[in-house]
C-alpha cells in the first residue's frame, strides 16, 4: 500500500510555479495577481483563504484580499465581483464558498467573469470542460488528477466509484474520469444520498473517490481488495486534545481501510493541500491567457 502524499506533491508542484513566476519576473512580465473575495467569518474558510494567500506569496504572486462581514448583501458582493472583473491587473479570483444564507451562489459565480473563474466553477468553465475543451478546471478534481499521474496510477478501463454529486467536486471528478485522455478513459459510476445499495457499488470500485463531508463513512467492508482509494472529505470534528480544539477528519475510515487499499490519500495531507496548487495553477494559466488566450 502506498499513502499518497499530499503534501510533497503540492509542494513540487508549487516549487515548478515558483521556477515559472521567477522567469516572468526576470524577462520583465506582469507578476500573477490572484484575488480572493471572502464574506462573514467561517473558521474553516477563513484558514483556506489565508492558506491561499500564504502559496501567493511563496511562489512569488500577487494577491488581494476583499473582505466584508456576513451582513454584506448580494448586490454588495456583486458590485465587488464587476469590479475584479473589470481590474486589468487581476488575473483571476475567487469566492471563498460557503456564502452566507441570504446570497446565491450560483448568482454570485455566473457573474464571474468566466476568464477570471480560476476555480472553475462557472456554468462556462464546467461545460468547456465536459466537452474536453480547455477550461479551468475545478482545483480539487485537478488535484485528485495530478496525484494520479505523479503516482503514475493506471486509470484505462478501471471502474472509477464517486462518491457525493457535488458541483465543485463528485460531479466534475465523475467527468474528468471518463473522458478520453490520461488520467480518465475510466467506466464511472457517480452515486449519491439517493444510492441504493451503495456498498455494493463501492465494493466494484478499482478507484473509489469519497466526497460527501461524512467522517469516516467509508469503512473496510466497503472498500476492494487493491483499489485506489482518493479521499476528498475534510471536517472539523471537536477534539480536545487538540490546540485548535478540532481535528481534520476525512470520509474514509483511514485505519482500516489502508490496510486493503493499493493507494490512499491521509486526510490532512492529502487532497486539501493539492486544491490550493491547483488554484495557483490556474492562476498562471490565467495570467498567461493560456485558456482563453
Ligand atoms: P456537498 O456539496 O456537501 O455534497 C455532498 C454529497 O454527498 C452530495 O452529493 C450528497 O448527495 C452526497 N451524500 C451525502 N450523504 C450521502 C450518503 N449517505 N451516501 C451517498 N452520498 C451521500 O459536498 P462537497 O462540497 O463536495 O464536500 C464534500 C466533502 O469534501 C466535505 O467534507 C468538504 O469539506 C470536502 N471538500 C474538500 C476539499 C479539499 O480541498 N480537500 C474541497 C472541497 C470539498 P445528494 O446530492 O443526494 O444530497
Amino acid at each position: 500500500m502506498t499513502i499518497i502524499d499530499g503534501k510533497v506533491i503540492s509542494a513540487q508542484v508549487k516549487a515548478e510555479l515558483k521556477i515559472e513566476v521567477d522567469k516572468i519576473k526576470e524577462a520583465g512580465g506582469s507578476v500573477p495577481h490572484l484575488a480572493a473575495v471572502l464574506i462573514g467569518d467561517n473558521g474553516a474558510s477563513e484558514s483556506y483563504v489565508a492558506s491561499k494567500i500564504k502559496s501567493c506569496e511563496q511562489i512569488g504572486f500577487k494577491s488581494t484580499l476583499v473582505r466584508r462581514d456576513a451582513s454584506a448583501t448580494e448586490e454588495e458582493v456583486l458590485e465587488i465581483i464587476d469590479e475584479l472583473n473589470k481590474d486589468e491587473d487581476i488575473n483571476g479570483f475567487i469566492v471563498q464558498l460557503p456564502l452566507p444564507d441570504h446570497i446565491n451562489v450560483d448568482k454570485i459565480i455566473e457573474a464571474i467573469d468566466p476568464k477570471k473563474d480560476v476555480d472553475g466553477f462557472h456554468p462556462i468553465n464546467i461545460g468547456r470542460m465536459a466537452k474536453g475543451l480547455p477550461a479551468y478546471v475545478s482545483a480539487t478534481p485537478y488535484g485528485v488528477l495530478e496525484l494520479m499521474k505523479r503516482y503514475d496510477i493506471e486509470t484505462s478501463g478501471k471502474h472509477c466509484v464517486v462518491v457525493g454529486r457535488s458541483q465543485i467536486v463528485g460531479l466534475p471528478m465523475s467527468i474528468l474520469m471518463q473522458r478520453n485522455a490520461y488520467p480518465g478513459n475510466c467506466t464511472v459510476t457517480l452515486t449519491h444520498s439517493r444510492t441504493q445499495n451503495l456498498k455494493e457499488i463501492t465494493l466494484q470500485a478499482d478507484i473509489l473517490v469519497v466526497a460527501l463531508g461524512r467522517p469516516e463513512f467509508i469503512t473496510a467492508d466497503m472498500v476492494k481488495l487493491g483499489a485506489v482509494v482518493i479521499d476528498v472529505g475534510l471536517t472539523r470534528v471537536e477534539d480536545a486534545s487538540k490546540k485548535r480544539g478540532f481535528a481534520l477528519k476525512g470520509d474514509v475510515k483511514f485505519d482500516e481501510v489502508s490496510e486493503k487499499a493499493s493507494f490512499i490519500t491521509p486526510v490532512p495531507g492529502g487532497v486539501g493541500l493539492m486544491t490550493v496548487a491547483s488554484l495557483m495553477y490556474n492562476t498562471l494559466l490565467a495570467s498567461k491567457g493560456e485558456i482563453y488566450g
